[in-house]
């Protein structure tokens, strides 16, 4: 069975050609980081307006990549939701004039289910596990059963781990994405240089303001002062707690649930620390720690083609086709999907 994914929801344009849910036989990504570098963030108005200049070339690019034409392709998988609306609409429009236009039915895809499936393609997953989720706009714990139904154990009460990496790197003047930087210089720095109070957050709930506040907070009394700071240590601090964090609660859901196997999700799942941290903690209680590869921890169409596939396999008594009256959707809770 071939899939041809579609990946629009923020700032990378991409289409993959996927075959049976593991093998990629493209999965061609257009990134606007560089265009969206001088603003410090993504602006939407500006990503709608490049997905619409470079999708269809991305496709051409993918198709002859993996040797195909249309006429081979079973179903399309298009993210749907969540993301910037006028984002979404680019890749779910393309999809119905594809569908449309050669006849080849669309499976909408939830872009965090993507996320997680990702780690389908690399690995060999056992369900139930559990995902930890950390990406630009999300930070959650997920439970998947034995028919990939996704539950939700609990999630961010203000901001996500990538954003507020982003912002953390914004105030210090670092550079974007925030992410990447902060990571290496972890490593340069010293992380017990500020202290930093871990916040009471009941469950599997997280809150990731406060620490960001501690460090933009140090930041500015610096620069009020007139005083230098050392990005390295903020950067070590804030990177250690969080990690800290995140890897405490997961392997608490993780037992509590009994399951063998832990997958990190979304563009967080490529920081360096959370992956040898948690995969060194979890080996010790016996749970695997899983992750992608590099490329498709960050957003690209080849984990949407694998998520369709698994919603294709197990679609839980749910009619999964979507018709030509598909739309975007900004936001959408997994387990609503
Ligand atoms: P969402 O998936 O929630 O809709 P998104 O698609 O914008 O959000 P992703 O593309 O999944 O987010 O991930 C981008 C985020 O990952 C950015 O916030 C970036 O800083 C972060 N990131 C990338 N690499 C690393 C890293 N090595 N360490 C920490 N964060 C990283
Ligand atoms: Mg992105
Ligand atoms: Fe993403």
């Amino acid at each position: 069975m071939i899939i041809l994914g579609i990946e629009s929801s923020c700032d990378e344009t991409s289409i993959a050609v996927v075959k049976d849910g593991k093998e990629i036989l493209s999965n061609n990504i257009s990134s606007q980081i560089d265009i969206h570098r001088e603003f410090g963030g993504v602006v939407p108005e500006i990503a709608s307006r490049q997905h619409i200049k470079n999708i269809a070339t991305i496709l051409d690019e993918s198709l002859k990549e993996a040797n195909i034409t249309l006429d081979d392709v079973d179903y399309i998988g298009v993210t749907y939701a969540p993301g910037l609306i006028g984002a979404l609409l680019v890749g779910v429009s393309f999809a119905k004039g594809l569908s449309y236009g050669h006849n080849i039915p669309i499976i909408p895809v939830h872009h965090i289910k993507g996320h997680i499936y990702a780690n389908f393609v690399e690995h060999n997953v056992e369900v139930p596990c559990i995902a930890l989720v950390v990406s630009g706009g999300h930070t959650n714990i997920i439970y998947i059963d034995e028919n990939h139904k996704f539950y939700n154990l609990g999630g961010t009460l203000d901001d996500a781990v990538g954003e507020s990496y982003d912002k953390v790197a914004r105030v210090m003047g670092i550079g974007y994405p925030g992410g990447p930087i902060v990571d290496k210089m972890y490593y340069e720095g010293d992380k017990n240089f500020l202290k930093i109070t871990e916040p009471k957050v009941d469950g599997y709930d997280f809150s990731f303001s406060g620490i960001k506040t501690a460090v933009i907070n140090h930041v500015n009394k610096m620069k009020m002062k007139g005083e230098t700071f050392k990005p390295e240590d903020l950067a070590a601090s804030f990177q250690g707690k969080v990690v800290e964090i995140l890897s405490k609660k997961v392997l608490k859901a993780a037992k509590e649930k009994n399951v063998k196997q832990i997958l990190i999700a979304g563009g967080v799942a490529a920081n360096s620390l959370l992956r040898s941290e948690l995969k060194a903690k979890g080996e010790k209680e016996g749970i695997e720690v899983i992750y992608p590869s590099m490329k498709l921890c960050t957003d690209n169409a080849a984990m949407i083609a694998v998520a369709a596939h698994y919603k294709y396999m197990y679609p839980n008594g749910k009619d999964i086709i979507a018709g030509l009256n598909l739309n975007g959707k900004a936001t959408l809770d997994i387990i609503k999907d």
